[in-house]
């Protein structure tokens, strides 16, 4: 007879992408469980580019304190060309979201926070050494089996199980058990090898990278990190050079057809690999693995009640730092969808949203990671030098090189189709941009205190005024008016607008200020709860 668990939410995965989507589906007040087929949260080195949007996402679950000290904040990208000749420096240009644009960061760090918040979040049951085995879709629910193997377990935080020497992923030993899980919808985030995808017959579109990698995490590097990584495009053997915080930093080097990665990966090839770029006698190898990436993306995001997400829903090469970003962002925009599903406050047309503004924007990322793969591994001396000429060319056309050095090619969404409405007609062209961006967060001033945007909305929807003088104007969690004071001017040139915010920070909807409740209106259908919501503010707000 199989345990059985009933929960609103199950989520498969305690990646970095199933552990964001568990703290903020618990968040929201639901029954939620995670299973992990291994024994705790990841120690391997993967992901180390953080975008502001994941750091606002990590900064809501309130674990930027912790994470914030062990990341190298602000960083650019400096691309090295034929020679080690400079050919172009790029930095993300004015981030708003009230964080860096890019920054360093350490996968596990990240996971073993996201697993620790996880933990004392009541409403979350963990359960590790549990692999889903077979999924049956009901009308109104979905039964995933289980099976968990050796004592239950709630895990552990994988960074400090590395830190210690031990094998995370020793397998547990021991009597296996059979678990049942009844839960209104699955969040499958089991990553590239997705069983879920497998066993829903979902395909996956795009294809494998020929070129091998290896990557080598060092510890113990002496001096300050420089604040860029250095893409080594030298047509020969090309590498990329990541610094971190605490004396961490990245090495990844091609792999040619005649190489064993095995071989490469034996400590004397890896030291003469880096030689190049630092003394090895310094340092210390914390791991070295070979990968070879992938560039695909999942046919359709959902199955009935169950949704993909993360790396289950698309794989893309490391080179622009995107595929961990991408999943933090499946996971802050399908949670509250979710919720607002289950809680009776919208309709199911509110989770097809989720692919629909979702699968498109990791399909460019997945697009913009193959380009910028073929721009960095191309080793064909005539190619490489053309391609050098070209980049250094931009630079004489102003607009073409801030498009370069600003990383604009790294286009954050902009959702035209999915839970947003065009802007309403009376809303000045500038301000028209906002509709279907993520709001910014500036400093602002409220009640003679300084403090970030985030800290005084309330959780879910809110609707912020732009008044004459840079001043925001809306209804806190206690339900009181507030009035602050943008100190960066970034929504200037929305004054005399309303706008409708996400409870995932994005802009739905962007009206003149006294058309609070056409606005509202416009997505009440699917989001049912705005129907309500526009009466309470409008009588807030006098
Ligand atoms: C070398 C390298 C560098 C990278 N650099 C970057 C970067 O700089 N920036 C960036 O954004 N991304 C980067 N990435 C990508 C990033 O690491 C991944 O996109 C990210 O880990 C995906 O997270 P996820 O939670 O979706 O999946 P995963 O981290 O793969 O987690 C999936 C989890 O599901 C579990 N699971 C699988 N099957 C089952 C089952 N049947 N039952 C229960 N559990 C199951 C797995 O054990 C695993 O723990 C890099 C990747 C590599 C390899």
């Amino acid at each position: 007879m199989a345990q059985s668990h009933e929960i609103d939410v199950l989520v498969i995965g305690s990646g970095p992408t199933g552990l964001t989507a568990a703290n903020l589906l618990a968040d929201s007040g639901l029954q939620v469980a995670l299973i992990e087929k291994n024994p705790g949260s990841g120690d391997e080195p993967r992901a180390i580019s953080a975008t502001d949007e994941t750091l606002r996402v990590m900064s809501h679950l309130g674990i930027m304190g912790q994470l914030g000290p062990e990341m190298l904040m602000d960083t650019g990208a400096r691309y090295f060309g034929l020679g080690g000749k400079v050919i172009a420096d790029v930095r993300p240009g004015n981030p708003r979201l009230g964080q860096p644009g890019k920054s360093q960061f350490d996968q596990p760090i990240m996971e073993g926070l996201l697993y620790e918040a996880a933990t004392v979040r009541q409403n979350l049951h963990l359960h590790y050494n549990t692999a889903a085995t077979k999924i049956e879709q009901h009308a109104d629910h979905v039964i995933v089996h289980a099976t968990g193997t050796g004592e239950a377990t709630t895990g552990f935080n994988g960074a400090k199980t590395g830190d210690s020497g031990q094998d995370p992923y020793a397998q547990a030993a021991g009597q296996e058990t059979a678990l049942e899980f009844k839960a209104k919808w699955v969040l499958a985030c089991d990553g590239g090898k997705s069983f879920t995808r497998r066993e829903l017959g979902i395909g996956l579109q795009g294809s494998t990278q020929t070129e091998r990698w290896i990557v080598v995490d060092l510890l113990d590097v002496p001096g300050n990190p420089e604040p860029f990584a250095s893409f080594h495009c030298n047509g020969q053997r090309p590498a990329v050079v990541v610094p971190g915080a605490g004396g961490r930093r990245r090495y990844e080097f091609m792999l040619f057809d005649h190489e064993d990665g095995e071989q490469m990966s034996a400590p004397e090839s890896i030291a003469t690999l880096i030689s190049d770029f630092q003394d090895t006698e310094v340092v210390t190898i914390r791991r070295a693995a070979v990968y070879t990436a992938h560039q695909r993306i999942a046919e359709r995001y959902r199955e009935g009640r169950v949704l993909l997400a993360g790396d289950a829903a698309h794989l893309m090469p490391p080179f622009a730092g995107q595929g961990l970003n991408a999943g933090i962002r499946d996971a802050a925009a399908i949670s509250w969808r979710l919720a607002a599903v289950i809680n009776s406050e919208a309709t199911e047309a509110l989770i097809d949203d989720y692919e629909a503004e979702r699968r498109p924007h990791a399909a460019q990322m997945v697009k913009l990671s193959k380009r910028i793969g073929a721009v960095v591994m191309n080793t064909n001396p005539i190619i490489t030098r053309i391609r050098d000429a070209v980049v250094i060319g931009t630079r004489i056309i102003p607009r073409l090189n801030r498009w370069l050095t600003g990383m604009r090619f790294l286009k954050q969404p902009h959702y035209t189709t999915g839970t947003v409405v065009p802007p309403l007609a009376g809303v000045p062209h500038l301000a028209q941009d906002f509709a279907g961006r993520m709001l910014p967060q500036p400093a602002v001033n409220a009640n003679g205190a300084t403090t970030m945007l985030d800290d005084l909305l309330s959780a879910g929807w809110n609707t912020i005024e732009v008044a004459a003088g840079h001043q925001l104007v809306f209804t806190n969690q206690e339900g009181d008016t507030v009035t602050a004071t943008d100190t960066s001017r970034v929504f200037d040139a929305a004054t005399g607008t309303v706008l409708l915010v996400r409870p995932d920070y994005y802009v739905a909807g962007i009206a003149p200020a006294n058309e609070r409740a056409q606005l509202l209106k416009q997505l009440s259908s699917k989001a049912t709860v705005l129907a309500t919501f526009g009466v309470a503010k409008q009588n807030t707000h006098g």
